[in-house]
């Protein structure tokens, strides 16, 4: 039997973090993934020649500093990463805005739209960002959450009057924004804010927590861009940086339980078995309560809940003709199709087209396209097997209608298409019935006690890392989240 000090379950981006920080850190670390690539939602997987990838496609934490570039400079990842510019073009029936990686033009651009004030609307803007600078550099430097060591207690003391607008807007929707800054009535901002929040705290402007929104809403503008070749390919970077650091790597290799045994876990792998003194998984909460032995009586029953009330995704994956799209094309377009109806199943679509000179990803000089929508897993719950199967297919004929309204050009010249659903995601991640892209963060005090803050141990060392904990959805938010965890277990190690 092998022995490690830590196995670490599923190379997604909290895995391969978590996994990297540990090798770095000097632990004896060794990572199983089921699938014979990394990546998880954000990998790139291979269908009839075309290279697609499986979900997430927008990529952040490149710019300066930040963790993936410091990863960059560190091991040398072999990877490109392309700073766009539009990052993302929305596109609704009566306007459309293309996001620019500076914030500043970006807020000048709104500023044009019609109708607007542009002084409240700079007014919103300073006070979101004030929120959000505050909490990135909470989310930046793991030393700064709990547990603290007392130089971060004094960090804090010292930063306490920056935390002032992070209370203020506590426990309150980002609507409340909205109306703060006298701009309840001008359809643009709360359409835009539905769709950000959406796609990156999983909930619309009056749900979501306003501080948590808040600091989303600059994702666009912390070094996000695109992976030249697909976003698996930095998974690949990362998973070779593992091994470099010394960690070990082992693809194809499901864990299909966890046991406790005289003060060590025993990993029961599909290919072998491993005891170590700390497990860190970075699968969803029901994948553990399954795996684990004994049971974990409930000790996650709180972020089960959380991702019942979440998520899964409809996609189509399409390859469309060399010269369907003019470039230079937005690469990332969100596509809303009627602003009064909520925005999921199919009437809001993100899509991301492959760049005209990524000819790897599909033959002859065509472009692969990701394209995904929300999918209400409590409605989908609700329905018997073969209603599902309806369901879902009513929601990818409307993301199609979607797409031929607002881009007809990824329509128009169609070479190849393929559909996924949630269970899907359930089949190729072992995501749990499908549910993805992390919990919604609604608005509640909930997010903010000692037990949502702290690195999640569902047991002694065993550690649950991934979009269903702190810091939570987005490859950024969970490698940050694995990082985080991995420092954490470095300390208790003593390696
Ligand atoms: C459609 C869609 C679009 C998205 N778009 C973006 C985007 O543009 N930008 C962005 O930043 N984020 C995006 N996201 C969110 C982002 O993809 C996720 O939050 C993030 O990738 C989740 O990473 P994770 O490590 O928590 O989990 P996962 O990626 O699910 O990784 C878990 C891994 O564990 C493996 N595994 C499961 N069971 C076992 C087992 N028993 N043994 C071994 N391995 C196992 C799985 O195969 C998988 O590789 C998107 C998500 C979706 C679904």
């Amino acid at each position: 039997m092998r022995d490690a000090d830590v196995v670490v379950i599923g190379a997604g981006f909290g895995g391969l973090a978590a996994s990297l920080r540990l090798a770095e850190l000097g632990a004896d670390v060794v990572l199983c993934e089921t699938l014979r690539y990394p990546g998880g939602c954000a990998s790139t997987f291979t269908r009839q020649g075309y290279q697609f990838e499986a979900g997430a496609t927008l990529f952040s934490g490149l710019g300066e500093g930040q963790l993936f570039s410091r990863w960059n400079e560190a091991w040398d990842l072999g990877v490109r990463f392309d700073l766009l510019d539009p990052l993302v073009e929305m596109r609704t029936a009566r306007w459309s805005l293309s996001v620019p990686p500076d914030r500043d033009a970006f807020i000048e651009r709104f500023c044009k739209l019609p109708n607007a004030d542009p002084e409240a609307l700079r007014a919103f803007f300073h006070t979101q960002r004030r929120v959000a600078d505050v909490l990135w550099q909470l989310f930046d430097d793991p030393s700064l959450l709990p547990p603290l060591g007392g130089t971060s207690v004094l960090r804090h003391l010292g930063r306490s009057l920056a935390y002032g607008p992070v209370v203020r807007w506590m426990g309150r929707p980002l609507s409340d924004l909205i109306d703060h800054h006298g701009l309840t009535g001008w359809e643009p901002l709360r359409i835009y804010l539905d769709a950000v929040s959406q796609i990156t705290v999983q909930a619309p402007s009056a749900e979501a927590e306003a501080p948590f929104a808040m600091a989303a809403m600059d994702y666009f503008f912390r070094g996000t861009g695109h992976v030249h070749g697909g976003i698996g390919r930095l998974a690949w970077g990362l998973t070779e940086a593992i091994q470099r650091a010394g960690g070990e790597v082992q693809l194809a290799n499901r864990v299909k339980g966890v046991r406790r045994e005289a003060g060590h876990w025993r990993v029961d792998t599909r290919n072998a078995e491993i005891r170590a003194g700390t497990i860190v998984a970075n699968v969803l909460p029901q994948s553990l309560s399954t795996m684990a032995e004994p049971a974990l009586n409930g000790a996650l029953s709180d972020v089960e809940s959380s991702v019942e009330s979440g998520w899964g995704a409809a996609m189509l994956y399409l390859a469309i003709g060399p010269d369907a799209v003019s470039d230079p094309a937005p690469q990332h377009l969100q596509l809303i199709d009627d602003e009064s109806e909520p925005f999921m199943e199919g009437n809001h679509v993100f899509c991301s087209i492959s760049a005209a000179d990524e000819r790897d990803r599909a033959p002859g000089g065509q472009r692969t396209v990701t394209i995904s929508t929300h999918v209400p897993m409590t409605k989908l719950h609700d329905l018997g097997p073969e209603a599902q199967g309806r369901y879902v297919a009513t929601i990818q004929d409307r993301m199609r209608q979607t797409l031929s309204r607002r881009a007809p050009a990824l329509v128009d010249d169609l070479k190849f298409e393929m559909t996924a659903s949630p269970r899907t995601f359930a089949r190729f991640t072992g995501r749990h019935r499908g549910y993805v892209g992390g919990v919604p963060r609604r608005v509640g005090w909930r997010h903010y006690r000692p037990r949502a803050l702290w690195p999640r141990e569902a047991a002694p060392g065993l550690f649950l890392v991934g979009d269903s904990v702190l810091l939570g959805q987005s490859t950024l938010a969970v490698a940050l989240g694995g990082a985080r965890t991995a420092e954490h277990l470095a300390t208790r190690l003593s390696v």
